[in-house]
């Protein structure tokens, strides 16, 4: 929280972790050497290929790479993103036992790695109830925690569009899975601006964040909210949408950026863009963006 006589954008900045996702291709410690070019603080990264099944064993040497460039520069945290195929609200046994190794082995290549967090959608129990769904979503949640408990990382749930039957659309389903679990301390949410505005959350009022920010204190308990994505959305509030837009140019826009990164929901926590990229000079943009709205180079237009 802010004290009174600072103003909120220097308090903001001062703690600001600010990255983007970041390609692994030619391998993994390449990704470092990536947010280092870009000036980020903070990253994430597919631990490997997020559209297979398939994964190919790290090798030490690439481990003691990543670390050692990582240990040269000040890039904490660090973020492995599931693959998109994990569904643990599946029914199709063979997806849903892939989808537990899935996540035991991204939250073991994170402890190899030295990376903190691992964010995972939850996925959707097509052809059941919600209820159904998040009852499965908690005996896997209860697998992959007791497989990894000598681990020290983190297992972020993150908030979806909300489409269909997925879950994790509300900050609600969030929080019931966290309370089922018994709320164990590695258990956390990870909060994507997109899909909570896709979702029908406004974001771009103070008493609207106000709102949010007791939603998430009174479900999760602000503590437990570790990571934020950081995306403007092609869609209107509510389109139920899962469609990033570069920062500024989608319906949140430059004036709810403005707003909801001068709030104090997202004060102090690292800020990760999954913005739209054909190349680095996206990335080198969006970023530019977040910081001209902080320093408040950008005026706003009503
Ligand atoms: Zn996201």
């Amino acid at each position: 929280m802010a004290s009174a006589d600072v103003p909120p954008t220097e308090g903001c900045e001062a703690k600001m972790r600010l990255g983007v996702q970041v390609s692994i291709a030619g391998s993994l410690d390449r990704a470092v050497d990536r947010a280092i070019n870009l000036g980020c603080t903070t990253m994430q990264i597919f631990a490997r290929n997020p559209r297979i099944w398939h994964v190919q064993a790290l090798s030490p040497e690439i481990v003691s790479l990543f670390r050692d460039k990582r240990q040269r520069v000040d890039i904490s945290p660090a973020v492995i993103h599931t693959p998109y195929l994990v569904n643990l609200a599946s029914f199709d046994e063979a997806l849903f036992e892939k989808s537990i190794e899935a996540l035991v082995e991204d939250i073991r290549r994170a402890d190899a790695l030295g990376i903190e967090y691992v964010v995972t959608h939850i996925g959707s129990a097509r052809g059941h109830s919600l209820q159904k769904g998040m009852a499965m979503v908690s005996s896997a949640l209860d697998r992959i925690l007791t497989a990894t408990e000598d681990s020290g990382v983190a297992l972020l749930l993150e908030n979806i569009a909300g489409h269909g039957q997925l879950i994790g659309g509300r900050i609600g389903h969030i929080g019931q899975l966290i309370r089922d679990a018994g709320n164990p301390p590695r258990l956390g949410c990870c909060l994507d601006t997109c899909h909570a505005f896709a979702c029908g959350y406004e974001l771009r009022t103070k008493a609207a964040l106000d709102h949010l920010q007791n939603e998430i204190e009174r479900e999760i308990g602000l503590e437990r909210l570790k990571v934020i994505h950081l995306n403007d959305c092609k869609g209107v509030l509510g389109s139920r949408l899962d469609r990033h837009e570069h920062i500024g140019e989608g319906h949140i826009g430059l004036g709810g950026f403005a707003t909801l990164l001068n709030h104090s929901l997202f004060d102090g926590l690292p800020w990760i863009l999954e913005t739209p990229k054909k190349s680095d000079m996206d990335d080198h943009r969006n970023l530019a963006t977040i910081l001209e709205l902080l320093s408040g180079v950008v005026v706003i237009k009503p």
